[in-house]
């Protein structure tokens, strides 16, 4: 098991690969930073939001604008801050115009998500609107439907309780979906008391076959040591 520093660590090399990011080549000509998540990287709770915005790809922070005042107050009302919490996004660039994310941009930026969810190890998973909560839970049922009820989830290698809740920009306006949001948020705590979901058995590592090599097969050679380097991460 890899300590909490260890994973950190290994947050902030994906955090280094990401920032170079060049995957979605619209994306990476229109924004100015790469906003991959920031807060407690050994935190219990972590939320995923849709996108950055304007304000998020300034300052390379998630949630700075308004949205993300909202939920900073309704972390406060149940006893929580920023630091204590892992925020980030389903993409980690701005679209431009704040349009939606195309869905190829999702798949191009869902494996940095993944990773930032591995190493984090939250126990309680809040996506934020439809966006987050139809990419982690591998099923197109809408937030209407499914805020405000946790479930546990196995999320790569990892079982969390996976808890949809309106997004907070879309609650800005609207005062009933406020109170609702409001109402969804007063349940977290209660999540986080909960004992950790129990973790499916661990997929056995897969041994790297040992080739013999002859001294006349250098190619050979090459593609195990390759293996190796990608079984760092
Ligand atoms: N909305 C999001 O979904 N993410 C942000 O970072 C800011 C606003």
């Amino acid at each position: 098991m890899q300590s909490a520093a260890d994973r950190r660590e290994a947050l902030k090399a994906v955090y280094e690969q990401a920032r170079g990011c060049e995957k979605c080549p619209q994306l990476a000509a229109t924004r100015t930073t790469v906003v991959f998540g920031a807060g407690n990287a050994d935190a219990d709770l972590m939320f995923v939001g849709e996108a950055p915005g304007a304000n998020e790809d300034k300052q390379g922070l998630p949630f700075v604008g308004s949205a993300g005042k909202l939920l900073e107050k309704l972390l406060g009302e149940i006893g929580l801050a920023r630091a204590d919490v892992f925020i980030a996004n389903v993409l980690k660039c701005r679209p431009p115009g704040n349009r939606d994310p195309h869905p190829t941009e999702i798949e191009a930026c869902q494996d940095y998500l993944w990773r930032q969810i591995d190493l984090i190890q939250p126990l309680v998973l809040c996506t934020l609107g439809n966006f987050s909560t139809k990419l982690l839970r591998g099923d197109p049922t809408g937030i209407t439907r499914l805020h405000g009820s946790a479930e546990v989830r196995v999320i790569g290698p990892r079982a969390v309780r996976l808890y949809p809740i309106y997004h907070p920009a879309a609650a800005l306006y609207t005062p009933s979906m406020l109170d609702t949001l409001r109402a969804d948020f007063a349940r977290i705590p209660g999540l986080l008391a909960q004992p950790a979901p129990d973790q499916p058995e661990p997929v056995p590592e897969v041994e790297p076959e040992v080739v013999q090599v002859a001294a006349a097969e250098p190619e050979v050679e090459e593609s195990v040591r390759e293996a190796d380097q990608l079984g760092l991460f």
